[in-house]
């Protein structure tokens, strides 16, 4: 009338969804027996269906918890809802199954699943049956224990399987225990079983089954129970399958198992009945048939939960506090969900992004763009000027101050249209807008990669995954744009005084760092030689032997052009090879940089010089003698220009675009699932989620437990007051 065990086994479950310890279980019925003692007969007698595996080789390896909910005949039939289903609550995925073919089938498979040098596990598998024929009912159906070793069933197995058995027969569960009627109960190992854990035979239920195999007398006497008392009593059933149901028919699922309760009924009927009845009539006071064995076991079932409300409401009462203590030391009570913290995380990507964005306003990138620039600068002035002998000449004339622009050889001119054009054509569209590009991608793989994404791989991969596909689809129609806005200083560029001025004080600057660099490696080997004095000497000895070398390079070539063979290695006078004593093969490789570096130096130097002389001072009109000054300044208009069309092409496309593919791509595109996954790939967010879930389910189950209570005392209080 309460439903209690209903209710109770509502919260069994949700019990055990919280965790799975001792103090929190609620009893269920536990079914034990051997081998072919007809325990899945017995089973499936009472849910009315066939669908526990089958088969020779031992078919039970793991436990199945079956739920048996009762459903109101009505409400199956008045909505979609099917009247009889199964569902595998670990395996969400298969949903309602109405087939019990398809259950026996999953069953098995579930079973077979359990590796064969395991041979038994007790990772339970869970299921539960809706019906309007079923009643409310929690039953653990174990391996058979197993009677006789054999080749394929050794003799640990034996061992595990009543270690499994044991671990099911504790309190407060009652045990089933299924014993055939034509084998002495002395041997039967499901009482024996009982009878260690329950001597007094409290919670423990006999079935005999198989009462049609022993004479009736025989079979009364048995469940009459005289010899080994049960408390609870035994119920006898004749429970064989129909002969139409072959074991393995509904196994391969080309025929649905017809209903089994009709059938073992009828068969009850005619075996209890008839001449029969005067060993199992009513008033012989034996339990007998499959319908008293259900009664029976609901009415044990009920007895037993309603005893252990209390126990279990203080327990779960203990649970809860602990819970709610837990909750406000660590959290301070502050409740969380997937979604609140993938919309902070987001939140926090997106601010860091800003944050980051700084490093890219127009001043901070065209600085960069300069860098990259000078480099070139340097690069083509090496090129075309430090390693040109004349350079020298060019600056002696510019101290020639009759001398115009206009007399100066066209040789300078046209080195001078060379360098400007090495360098605006020197792919400064796709140089440019790869540095920022690059600068970007960066930015966003450490973003990316840093706190919490270390817990989330696939959404960081994500992140970079569509950011690089942003870049990779600007990048190219920038660089275009880019070089085409650059296109004209190709064929000319005009300079104003005041940029003039600005380009000579950097190239100026450029210098002094040169210098410097040089100065610096020079110093170095230097100090390796020990000494300026040392470094001069070596300096000036490699100078004579690469003179030497020229000339000797100089006049084989005159010889082997004359002769048209290599002469003889001829030792000649005045070689400087005779100082080979004097330094190893290493210093004459420092040597020979060293002499490059004092060139190049005092050519640095030379050239600072003019920079800093009247003529390159007196405006952009003395190009041809300052060819630093005058590719700076072009250096400068391409940095600008460069930035003003990567900031439009690349960079405003990219800070509009990354935020808003971030929502589309990662918050609106996770489902529900995929964002509880995400959040509780963070450690530290699922252990919060998991300590507020335990509250959440505890606080339901203690308002449930809460209201059975009262409602046991109101029940308690009615049945006394009248
Ligand atoms: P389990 O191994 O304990 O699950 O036993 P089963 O339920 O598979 O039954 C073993 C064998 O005994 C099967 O061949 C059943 O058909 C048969 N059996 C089960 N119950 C009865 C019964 O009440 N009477 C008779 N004659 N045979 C039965």
């Amino acid at each position: 009338l309460l439903q209690l065990t209903r209710k109770l086994i509502e919260i069994r479950s949700v019990l055990l969804s919280v965790d799975q310890s001792e103090a929190l279980k609620l009893p269920s019925i536990v079914v034990i027996g051997s081998q072919s003692s007809g325990k899945s007969s017995v089973l499936e007698a009472i849910v009315g269906h066939e669908f526990l595996p089958k088969g020779d080789n031992m078919v039970t390896r793991r436990p199945i918890e079956l739920t048996l909910i009762n459903t109101p005949p009505s409400a199956a039939s008045s909505s979609s809802t099917p009247a009889e289903y199964g569902v595998f609550p670990n395996m969400p995925g298969m949903g309602k199954i109405t087939s019990f073919a398809t259950i026996q089938k999953t069953l098995t498979d579930l079973n077979l699943s359990v590796p064969p040098e395991l041979a038994v596990s007790d990772d339970p598998i869970h299921l539960q049956i809706h019906s309007p024929h079923v009643p409310d009912l929690t039953l653990i159906d174990l391996p058979g224990y197993i009677q006789i070793s054999s080749m394929d069933q050794p003799e640990e197995l034996k061992d595990k399987i009543s270690g499994l058995c044991d671990k099911y027969i504790r309190e407060p569960n009652i045990i089933l225990a299924v014993c055939a009627a034509d084998v002495d109960l002395a041997n039967s190992p499901a009482l024996r079983a009982s009878r260690r854990v329950d001597p007094l035979g409290t919670r423990t239920i006999g079935v005999v089954t198989k009462m049609d195999l022993v004479k009736p007398e025989h079979g009364a006497t048995i469940v009459r129970g005289e010899r080994y008392p049960l408390h609870l009593g035994y119920v006898g059933v004749v429970c064989k399958a129909p002969p139409t149901s072959g074991v393995f028919k509904s196994i391969r699922g080309d025929r649905e198992s017809p209903n089994v309760t009709g059938a073992v009924l009828r068969r009850e009927e005619e075996f209890f009945g008839g001449e029969n009845s005067k060993y199992f009539g009513r008033d012989k006071k034996v339990m007998v048939g499959t319908d008293t064995l259900r009664r029976r076991l609901m009415d044990v079932l009920e007895t037993s939960m309603s005893s252990s409300l209390h126990g279990i409401t203080n327990a779960v009462q203990l649970e809860l506090e602990e819970a709610s203590y837990q909750f406000k030391v660590q959290y301070n009570d502050r409740r969380i969900t997937s979604e609140s913290y993938m919309a902070e995380t987001i939140d926090a990507l997106k601010a860091r992004f800003k944050e980051y964005t700084a490093q890219f306003t127009k001043p901070a990138v065209r600085s960069k763009l300069k860098e990259m620039l000078d480099d070139k600068v340097m690069n083509i002035l090496e090129k075309l000027y430090w390693d040109d002998p004349r350079t020298i000449e060019l600056t002696k004339l510019a101290e020639d101050r009759k001398l115009t622009s206009e007399d100066l050889d066209s040789y300078w001119k046209y080195k001078l249209e060379t360098a400007s054009s090495l360098l605006t054509k020197s792919g400064v569209g796709r140089d440019s807008t790869g540095l920022v590009a690059e600068g970007l991608r960066q930015l966003i793989d450490s973003i990316a990669t840093g706190e919490p994404f270390t817990f989330h791989p696939s959404v960081s991969e994500r992140i970079t995954e569509f950011s690089h596909a942003i870049l990779r689809e600007r990048m190219g129609l920038t660089a275009d744009q880019v070089e085409n806005c650059i296109k004209p200083y190709k064929y000319e560029v005009e300079v104003d005084e005041r940029e003039w001025n600005v380009g000579r004080d950097r190239a100026e600057d450029k210098f002094t760092e040169e210098i410097k660099r040089c100065d610096y490696k020079l110093k170095e080997i230097q100090n390796r030689l020990g000494g300026s004095r040392k470094l001069n000497g070596l300096i000036k000895h490699v100078g004579e032997l690469e003179k030497w070398e020229e000339e000797r390079r100089k006049r084989r070539f005159s010889v082997s052009g004359a002769s048209g063979q290599d002469g003889d290695e001829v030792v000649e006078e005045g070689a400087p090879v005779l100082d080979a004593y004097k330094y190893s093969p290493a210093q004459i490789i420092d040597g020979r940089h060293a002499l490059l570096l004092s060139n190049r130096l005092s050519l640095l130097k030379l050239r600072q010089q003019a920079l800093k002389s009247r003529r390159c001072r007196s405006g952009p009109d003395q190009s041809a003698f300052c060819p630093e000054a005058f590719l700076a300044v072009v250096a400068d208009k391409l940095a600008y220009t460069s930035t003003m069309f990567i900031n439009i092409e690349l960079l405003e496309q990219f800070f509009y675009q990354f935020p808003r593919e971030i929502d589309s791509r990662i918050l609106y595109d996770l489902n529900r699932e995929e964002i509880a996954r995400f959040a509780r790939e963070n450690p530290k967010i699922k252990q919060h989620l998991d300590l507020q879930e335990r509250k959440d389910k505890l606080e339901s189950v203690m308002r449930s437990l809460q209201s059975l209570v009262n409602l046991q005392k109101d029940a308690k209080g009615s049945s006394t007051g009248t």
